[in-house]
């Protein structure tokens, strides 16, 4: 049992708590259980004066008393009085006594006859008195005699009475509150470090991810559907995700340093060449041609990256606003039909008002990304069809060529990044268009998929979802 750990203190608390409850709960039953106890014996004391009334008797002459040899006989006054032999069986501890008005014992017990002697007699009320630190409840009953003439039936009980009850009561709680909280805190420690296990699955999992940077460790908990289990499946999730990232990122990095190597080996091969003999004027000039040529495409490259990363990441806050598509794509249309490459005609078909909540910059760039791609990979004196229009409540953007087309096992592939099928790789692309495509349309909730036939051309689809 470690002291620092939750499980420790937990318990610890549990522990006090419990202990403060039984205490507290030892008190209210001691206290009760002293007043019910009280209540009995006063109780007792007065059933017993009054049964002890009946054991007496007064006669005026001898004559009248029945002498059965049993009873006692006394002379009192001019008569006698018969006393049950009854009358000294004191039940449950009372004693009681047949007194004078002046305190004198005519029969029975007194086992405090001194203090008994200052305490004036009261008819059917029951008093107190502490003699010895102990208390004592006394209970008188008269007996009128005649006019003048009366006797009393005092009653006495000691309050001890109530002591071994009490006594018991304590005993009973010594031996099983602590046994109580003994038990409890056992079974209450087991099930703490049983509820925390997960907890240590998950430090064991992150300690090991810290030391090793192994993201594929998962805590892998049995199913539960308490709130730790469904904290450690958070954190499994999280787990995947960022091993996803991670593979993303590494991925990321081989590709761009793969795709820069290119140009920068030119670039320095070029120099090479450049500066290994003596060159004309004009050779000099088509070698910083190349170089340059190079220079920019790292920096598209480098630009495309920035662009792609902060979209990706959503590192860069965009501003999303009201955008009207249809004088958006008109206008990419018209500035891109004035390229007029390889003679490919640019046809532009767009619906009236149809706009969306949305980026206009990046939603520009994927518009002009898939209007290129059309241009670049189309067939000389081919045409390229721009249309939008609203369909089942989505805006639908189509781009269409009757270029090379694209294989059908690379239509899913040409979407992610850096991808260029083999046909493409030595053209001036750079495999980060149609992932940054991707990307914005997703940053918008939209989606994108391609239809194509090798050799006849391709249809990109772009769906959005309309204004409300
Ligand atoms: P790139 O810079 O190479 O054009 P993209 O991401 O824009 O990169 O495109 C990825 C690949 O998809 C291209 O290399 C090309 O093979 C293919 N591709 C994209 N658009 C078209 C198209 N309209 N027709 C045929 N192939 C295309």
């Amino acid at each position: 049992m470690k002291i620092r750990s939750i499980s420790f203190k937990i318990t610890l608390w549990f522990t006090l708590v419990l202990i403060i409850i039984l205490t507290f709960t030892y008190f209210v039953i001691l206290s009760i259980s002293n007043k019910i106890i009280q209540k009995s014996i006063k109780d007792t004391l007065i059933e017993t004066v009054q049964n002890n009334l009946d054991d007496f008797e007064y006669h005026s002459s001898i004559d009248k008393a029945t002498t059965n040899g049993v009873d006692h006989l006394i002379h009192y006054g001019n008569g006698y009085l018969q006393i049950s032999v009854n009358f000294l069986q004191h039940i449950n501890g009372v004693y009681t006594g047949l007194y004078q008005e002046d305190f004198t014992l005519i029969y029975g017990e007194d086992p405090i006859s001194i203090a008994t002697k200052n305490l004036s007699f009261h008819d059917s009320i029951i008093q107190s008195i502490k003699i010895d630190d102990t208390l004592y409840y006394v209970f008188d009953k008269k007996i009128p005699l005649d006019r003048t003439n009366n006797l009393w039936l005092r009653g006495i009980i000691s309050e001890k009475q109530g002591t071994a009850q009490i006594y018991s009561i304590t005993k009973l709680s010594l031996i099983t509150f602590p046994m109580i909280v003994f038990i409890s805190s056992i079974i209450g420690y087991m099930m703490i470090k049983r509820m925390l296990n997960p907890i240590h699955k998950m430090s064991a999992t992150a300690v090991q991810i810290g030391k090793e940077g192994d993201f594929k460790v998962r805590i892998g908990l049995e199913k539960g559907k308490d709130e730790l289990h469904e904290l450690a499946n958070s954190f499994d999730n999280m787990l995947e995700k960022l091993e996803d990232a991670f593979l993303k990122e590494q991925q990321f990095t081989s590709d761009a340093s793969h795709e820069l190597r290119t140009p920068i080996s030119v670039i320095s091969a070029q120099c090479q060449l450049s500066l290994g003999e003596k060159r004309s004027i004009e050779e000099y000039q088509k070698d910083l041609q190349v170089i340059e040529r190079q220079s920019k495409k790292m920096e598209k490259l480098i630009n495309d990256m920035l662009d792609f990363t902060r979209l990706e990441m959503k590192s860069q806050k965009y501003i999303m606003e009201p955008v009207d598509l249809t004088q958006l794509v008109s206008s990419v249309c018209l500035d891109m039909s004035l390229i007029k490459e390889r003679e490919i005609s640019l046809t532009c078909k767009v619906d009236e008002n149809i706009s969306c909540i949305g980026n206009y910059e990046l939603l520009s760039r994927a518009i002009i990304n898939l209007i290129s791609n059309a241009y670049r990979y189309g067939k000389e004196k081919g045409s390229i069809f721009v249309n939008l229009f609203v369909e089942e409540d989505q805006i639908k953007l189509t781009v269409q060529d009757d270029g090379i087309g694209i294989k059908q096992d690379e239509q899913d592939k040409i979407f992610h990044r850096f991808y260029q099928s083999d046909t493409s790789r030595t053209g001036e692309g750079n495999g980060l268009g149609l992932a940054m495509v991707y990307e914005i349309v997703k940053f918008h909730g939209g989606s994108i998929y391609v239809t194509s036939q090798l050799g006849k051309g391709s249809t990109f689809t772009i769906t959005l979802p309309r204004k409300k």
